[in-house]
């Protein structure tokens, strides 16, 4: 497993004011494989690169959205298909439960910023987190 601190760094060198392409888009259109697990029109959800817990998948919009921050009242309809989808997944892989996180800006340890949310369970998590 990656060592948090990593991540945080990866975070911090992010490229904050692009809003342009990320590593996602490429995900979007099979550009790169990345393990998925659910997709429809709205979103797609895959297997984290570097799981931090034996069930860790992502799930993001495919209309780019860089932070949460970024979201407007018209996105509701998308977040809350987001959530859905999240809560449909993390049910049926991580039964005894799961943690929804999105992580947004530098200090919220955001590396990738296309929108996602992250699921983590099939483990008993710890709170708080770092
Ligand atoms: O919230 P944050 O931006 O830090 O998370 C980005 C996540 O995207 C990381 O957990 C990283 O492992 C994951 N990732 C991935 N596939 C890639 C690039 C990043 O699953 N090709």
């Amino acid at each position: 497993r990656r060592p948090y601190s990593d991540e945080v760094k990866r975070a911090q060198n992010a490229d904050v004011n692009s809003s342009g392409p990320t590593i996602f888009d490429k995900i979007i259109s099979k550009e790169i494989k990345a393990d998925i697990i659910y997709e429809d029109e709205l979103c797609l959800a895959f297997n984290d690169i570097a799981p931090q817990a034996p069930v860790h998948f992502l799930v993001i919009p495919k209309r780019k959205i860089s932070r949460l921050q970024d979201s407007e009242t018209g996105d509701k309809e998308l977040l809350g298909h987001l959530m859905l989808v999240a809560r449909s997944l993390g049910a049926a892989r991580a039964p005894q439960g799961w943690r929804l996180v999105v992580n947004n800006g530098v200090h919220g340890a955001q590396s990738v910023y296309h929108l996602h949310l992250h699921v983590l369970g099939g483990r008993q998590l710890k709170w708080p987190p770092g």
